[in-house]
C-alpha cells in the first residue's frame, strides 16, 4: 500500500463555519466565517464577471496588474510582494520554502486554525503559546519559546478566534529581540478593522527588518472571501521565495481583476468597514449592557469563553438562526453582521446568564 508520509496523519482538521440551519418564521444569519456580510459592489462585480469571459484563459501568472495595483496603494516595489489563493495559502508558502522536518514554529494559541495545519503539513513542529487570560499574545512567552530550532514566529493581529490586536510599540521590541535567521510572519487579515491608539505599522517593521513578513487579504474587508486572494509583502528576497514555490496560475484571472477593482473603490469598501466596525461597537455595548464580557475586540468578530457551555450555546443561537462557530470546549466566535442580527444575539444574551 501506498502512505503517505508519518506527519500527514497528524495534520488537525479544517473546521470550517457552517451555515445557518433554516428556522421557521425567522431570518438566519451566518456569523460563523468572519465574512463582510455585505454583497460586492456593483463595479467590482461587472469587473468580475468580465474577467470571467476569458476563463478559457489562463490568469497572467505574474498577477502584473494587481501587483502594480498594491505597489501604488501601499507604496512599496512589485517585488516586494507575493500573491497566493488567499494569505492562507501564503502561510503554506512561507512554510513550505522555509521550514522542514525538525523545524519549529512558534506562534500563540488558541490563534487561526490553519497554523498548525500548515505547520504539521510542512513536517514542521509548531510550538503553541498559549493567550493570556484576556486573548492576548503572550509576547514575553513567545519570545522565551524561540530555540535554535525556530524558523519562523506567527503573530496574528487582530488575533483570530479571541479579537485583540498588538500595538506596534511591543510588536517593535518582540521583533528587534528575534534572530535574524528567524521570521517573523505578521498576519493582519483583520487589519482594516483595527481601531487602536498604537497599531502596528507592518511596513514599518519590515523596514527595519527585512526577516518581516506581512500577510493580508482581499477575504474580510475588501468582501473577496469567494474569490480566494491574498497576498505578503516582504523582502524582494523573501517575496521572489514565495513565488517559487506557490502554485502555478493559483490566483484566478477573476479573483485577480476583482482585487484590482476593489483598490479602485477602496473609499467605498472602507466606508463598509467603518459601518462594520459601528456595528462591533453597537455589538460590544450589548454584550456588555446584558452583563457578559468578552476581550477586546479588534477585528469583524468577538470571542465567547465558554469552556464547556460551548455546545449548549451554539445550539441556543443556532435555533436562533444565528450560525456562530464553535471551538469544542473552549468558546464562540461570532462574527459581526447584520444589526437584525446584533439586535437578536443581545437579545438572546440578555436572557442568558453569563459564566
Ligand atoms: N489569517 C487569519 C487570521 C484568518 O482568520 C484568515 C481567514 N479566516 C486567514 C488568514 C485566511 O484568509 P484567506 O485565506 O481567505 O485570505
Amino acid at each position: 500500500m501506498v502512505e503517505p508520509l508519518p506527519h500527514v496523519r497528524d495534520i488537525p482538521p479544517y473546521v470550517p463555519g457552517k451555515p445557518a440551519v433554516p428556522q421557521p418564521g425567522l431570518t438566519t444569519f451566518k456569523l460563523s466565517s468572519n465574512e463582510n456580510p455585505y454583497p460586492p459592489l456593483p463595479g467590482v462585480l461587472a469587473t468580475a464577471q468580465q474577467a470571467a469571459e476569458a476563463m478559457n484563459r489562463y490568469p497572467d501568472m505574474g498577477c502584473v496588474a494587481l501587483y502594480d495595483a498594491l505597489a501604488t496603494r501601499l507604496g512599496v516595489g512589485t517585488d516586494e510582494l507575493a500573491a497566493g489563493t488567499g494569505s492562507v495559502a501564503l502561510i503554506y508558502h512561507l512554510l513550505s520554502a522555509y521550514c522542514g522536518i525538525g523545524d519549529e514554529v512558534v506562534h500563540a494559541w488558541r490563534s487561526f486554525e490553519a497554523y498548525p495545519i500548515a505547520i504539521t503539513a510542512a513536517g514542521a513542529t509548531g510550538v503553541k503559546v498559549p493567550v493570556t487570560a484576556d486573548g492576548r499574545h503572550d509576547l514575553s512567552a513567545m519570545a522565551a519559546a524561540i530555540t535554535d530550532r525556530t524558523r519562523a514566529v506567527l503573530l496574528c493581529t487582530p488575533n483570530n478566534p479571541t479579537g485583540p490586536a498588538l500595538g506596534h510599540a511591543e510588536v517593535a521590541t518582540f521583533v528587534a529581540g528575534v534572530p535574524d535567521d528567524v521570521l517573523v510572519v505578521v498576519d493582519e487579515a483583520y487589519l482594516e478593522f483595527v481601531r487602536m491608539a498604537d497599531p502596528v505599522d507592518g511596513l514599518a517593521l519590515l523596514r527595519g527588518h527585512p526577516n518581516v513578513v506581512l500577510l493580508r487579504t482581499f477575504s474580510k474587508a475588501y468582501g473577496l472571501a469567494g474569490l480566494r486572494v491574498g497576498y505578503a509583502v516582504a523582502t524582494p528576497e523573501v517575496a521572489g521565495a514565495l513565488r517559487a514555490v506557490a502554485l502555478p496560475f493559483g490566483v484566478s484571472s477573476v479573483a485577480q481583476a476583482a482585487a484590482v477593482a476593489s483598490l479602485a473603490h477602496e473609499e467605498d469598501l472602507m466606508a463598509r468597514v467603518d459601518a462594520l466596525v459601528e456595528e462591533r461597537d453597537r455589538l460590544v455595548a450589548g454584550i456588555t449592557d446584558a452583563g457578559w464580557t468578552v476581550p477586546e475586540p479588534q477585528g469583524n468578530f468577538v470571542w465567547f469563553d465558554l469552556g464547556e457551555r460551548t455546545a449548549d450555546l451554539a445550539a441556543t443561537f443556532g435555533d436562533a438562526g444565528l450560525a456562530v462557530r464553535p471551538f469544542a470546549g473552549e468558546g464562540l466566535r461570532i462574527s459581526v453582521g447584520e444589526p437584525e442580527a446584533t439586535d437578536r444575539l443581545v437579545a438572546l444574551l440578555r436572557t442568558t446568564p453569563p459564566a
